[in-house]
C-alpha cells in the first residue's frame, strides 16, 4: 500500500516539476539524496536490535540477502537525524564529569580490558563509539555508551532512542523491545542496569527510564533464542514465525503480525518476500 502512495506521489512531483525551477530542484535534491548512498553491506551476525524474531535472526545468519528497501530522502534524513542527536548527547555525557556532576562516560575498549571480558573482540572505534564482536554468541555490536555513576562506583548501559512527538507524549517506560538490547547488554559486558533516554524528535525534550536485567531476562531474551536459531541452523530447518507471545509473554489480544508489537516487526522486516515461501 505504503509503495502505491509513493508511485502516486513521485508521479505527482514529476508532474511539478516539469513546470517549474524550485519543484525540477527540489525532486533532484530528493533524488540526489537516494543516489549517494553507499550500498548497504548485510551482516550474518546477530544484533542487540535484532534478536526478537527467530525466522529473521536464521535468515540474518543463513546469509540471505535483505530485500531492497524503498529509500527516501525523508527517510534517510530522519536516520541521520538519529545518528547525529547521538554523537552531540555522547558529548554531553563525556563533559559531565569535568562538570563535577556524579556520571562520568566510560570508554569501552578501556571498560573491557580492565573487567577481563575474554569474548569480547574491539573492531573498530568511530569518534566516541566503539563497534564490539562477542565470539561466543556470534553478536556484533556498537553501544551508545557506558556511565559510571561515581557516587556508588556503579556501571549502567546508556541507551538512547529518538522517537515522534505522538509516542514520546504517550511514553511511561521504555519500549520492550528495547528490553532486549538491554539484556544484550547486560550479557555482553556484565552490566545489568540500562539508563534509557528517548528524545521527542520534533522539541528535543527527554525522558529517562531505569530498566534492571535479571538472570531470566538474559535467558529468555537473548541466549536461549541464540541458542534455538544455532540449532534450527544445524538442523537446516526454518524456525516459526514470530507471535506477539514471543515478545511479551504477557500480552493478550492482538492477532499475531497483524496486530501488537509482533505487527511493527514484520514492518519493518527485510525478509517478508522470503519469510513469506514458508509456512
Ligand atoms: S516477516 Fe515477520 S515472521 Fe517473517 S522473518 Fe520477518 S519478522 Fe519474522
Amino acid at each position: 500500500m505504503a509503495r502505491g502512495l509513493f508511485s502516486v506521489s513521485n508521479l505527482i512531483k514529476k508532474e511539478e516539476a516539469s513546470k517549474n525551477i524550485a519543484s525540477l530542484f527540489l525532486q533532484r535534491i530528493e533524488e540526489a539524496y537516494v543516489k549517494i548512498q553507499p550500498p548497504y553491506k548485510p551482516s550474518i551476525y546477530y544484533k542487540p536490535s535484532s534478536l526478537v524474531c527467530l525466522r529473521q535472526m536464521y535468515f540474518t545468519r543463513k546469509g540471505i540477502d535483505p530485500e531492497e528497501e524503498y529509500k527516501t530522502a525523508s527517510g534517510i534524513g530522519i536516520l541521520e537525524s538519529g545518528t547525529d542527536r547521538h554523537d552531540r548527547i555522547q558529548h554531553v555525557l563525556d563533559a559531565m564529569k569535568n562538570l563535577g556532576m556524579e556520571f562520568e562516560y566510560i570508554d569501552v575498549e578501556t571498560y573491557v580490558k580492565e573487567h577481563n571480558l575474554a569474548d569480547i573482540e574491539i573492531i573498530e572505534k568511530k569518534g566516541m563509539e566503539t563497534k564490539c564482536f562477542n565470539k561466543r554468541y556470534n553478536m556484533s555490536f556498537l553501544t551508545d555508551g557506558i556511565i559510571k555513576y561515581i557516587p556508588e562506583n556503579k556501571y549502567f548501559i546508556f541507551e538512547f532512542k529518538t522517537e515522534i512527538s505522538q509516542k514520546f507524549q504517550t511514553r511511561e517506560h521504555e519500549e520492550v523491545i528495547h528490553q532486549s538490547q538491554a539484556a544484550c547488554y547486560a550479557l555482553n559486558f556484565g552490566i545489568p542496569d540500562t539508563l534509557f533516554v528517548y528524545e521527542d524528535r520534533n522539541f528535543c525534550n527527554h525522558k529517562a527510564f531505569h530498566y534492571h536485567v535479571t538472570e531470566d531476562d538474559k535467558k529468555f531474551k537473548v541466549t536461549d533464542k541464540i541458542e534455538k536459531v544455532e540449532q534450527y541452523l544445524k538442523e537446516d530447518k526454518v524456525p516459526p514465525k514470530i507471535t506477539n507471545k514471543d515478545i511479551d509473554p504477557n500480552y493478550v489480544g492482538g492477532q499475531d503480525r497483524v496486530t501488537g508489537p509482533s505487527a511493527k516487526i514484520c514492518q519493518y522486516c527485510k525478509f517478508k518476500e522470503h519469510c513469506n515461501k514458508y509456512l
